[in-house]
């Protein structure tokens, strides 16, 4: 069984990401590596922090492979989600800052609830026909080699190891107050289109049809079944 390193600590994502990907696979997060280094997510698009992300992690396990033998499963690739809310009237504001947003000018992340405030905020005299928002999701996934990597500089190693990179888009509005107690982030605020409702009142079986996440992993797991047919022809 294929097994993913889930390049995060939010326990949010996780849990989306297990449950949307399923029994297929078996997973690790960075809890299952302590000592695993922060990377700092300061591109200015999604798939370059996405990348980032997994080629950093992947590239630190690569160096020393006794870091692979963890809970006798070993991680075949690095999964590393970058994503964020962009809203049109803001010029797609927070886009790759949605974690920060409330927290600029410190440059560290911000509480969820601090975020919306400051978006509903920012929203205040916008009327609803003008408040148009999409989530965006780019997964990264980058090979693990099992061999040690010697001295792979991070450019090198992106290009050796092609990242592989998927993406997906979830449009919707924002309401003029939360409401809701499911998800995280800014799901008290977004109404997917088609529905009334937000998605953290919606829930996570619905959230986990339609968002920006399960866009992307669904061409995700598309290309491991594109692979098993592979390997099964040759
Ligand atoms: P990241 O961990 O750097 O990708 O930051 C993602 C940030 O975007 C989160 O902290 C949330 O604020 C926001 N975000 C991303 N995906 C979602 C989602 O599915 N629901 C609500 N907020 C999200």
């Amino acid at each position: 069984m294929t097994t993913l390193l889930i390049a995060t600590r939010n326990a949010h994502k996780v849990g989306e990401i297990r449950a949307i990907l399923g029994g297929q696979f078996q997973f690790l997060t960075l809890n299952d590596f302590p000592d695993a280094p922060k990377v700092i997510e300061d591109a200015d698009t999604f798939a370059g922090n996405a990348t980032k992300k997994a080629v950093e992690l992947a590239r630190w396990l690569a160096a020393d492979n006794s870091k692979l033998k963890i809970k006798n499963s070993k991680p075949d690739f690095v999964l590393a989600d970058d994503s964020g809310l962009e809203v049109d009237v803001l010029g797609g504001a927070p886009g790759v800052h949605s974690a920060r947003f409330a927290a600029l000018d410190k440059g560290e992340n911000s509480h969820d609830t601090d975020n919306n405030a400051k978006l509903l905020r920012l929203l205040k005299d916008v009327p609803l026909e003008k408040r148009t928002a999409r989530f965006r999701c780019v997964i990264a996934l980058v090979v693990v080699p099992h061999e040690k990597v010697e001295s792979a500089s991070p450019v090198c190693f992106a290009d050796e190891f092609e990242p592989q990179i998927f993406d997906g888009a979830c449009e919707g509005r924002i309401q003029f107050f939360a409401s809701g107690q499911g998800g995280f982030g800014y799901d008290p605020l977004f109404v997917p289109g088609g529905f009334t409702q937000s998605f953290a009142e919606l829930g996570e079986d619905v959230k986990n049809k339609l968002s920006h996440r399960a866009t992307a992993l669904a061409k995700l797991k598309e290309f491991f079944n594109h692979q098993d047919t592979k390997t099964q022809r040759s």
